[in-house]
Parts: structure tokens; sequence; C-alpha cells
């Protein structure tokens, strides 16, 4: 289950979920930015899980952060 395998690219380069405590990879870019501290050119990132996706870009929206959702990793 966890045999690491040198030299193979694998889980350290995968985006992991931004959810406290959460480790599974995302499968959601969630792109958004706050108008008081970032500039209009910023865009912030946060990688979601499935199960994460939801909860993390409803915070978002709720603050007019969200900018937009696509999938993750490939
Ligand atoms: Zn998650």
């Amino acid at each position: 289950m966890s045999v690491e395998h040198p030299g193979v690219r694998g889980e350290a380069d995968r985006p992991r979920c931004s959810a406290k405590g959460c480790r599974a990879p995302a499968t959601e870019d969630l792109q958004w930015r706050n108008p008081k501290l970032h500039d209009a050119a910023r865009v912030k990132h946060w990688m979601a899980c499935a199960q994460h996706a939801d909860g993390l870009s409803d915070f978002l929206a709720a603050r007019d952060f969200l900018l937009a959702r696509s999938p993750a990793g490939r």
C-alpha cells in the first residue's frame, strides 16, 4: 500500500486536498481571490478532493471570492 518507488513520479507530485486534515488527492482546482488582499491579477488555488470541493467552494462563494472551478490533475 505505501511502498515507496524512488524515481517514479508519484504521490508527492500529485496535488492534495486543501481541506484541513484531508490527505486525499485533489480532483478539483478552485480558483479564488480576496479582493481586499489580492489585486485583480492574482489567482489563488485551492485543490480539493471530491468530498471537500463543494464545501470549500461554498466557503469561497459565500465571501464572493470564488472565480472558477475546474478539474484538477491529469
Ligand atoms: Zn478533501
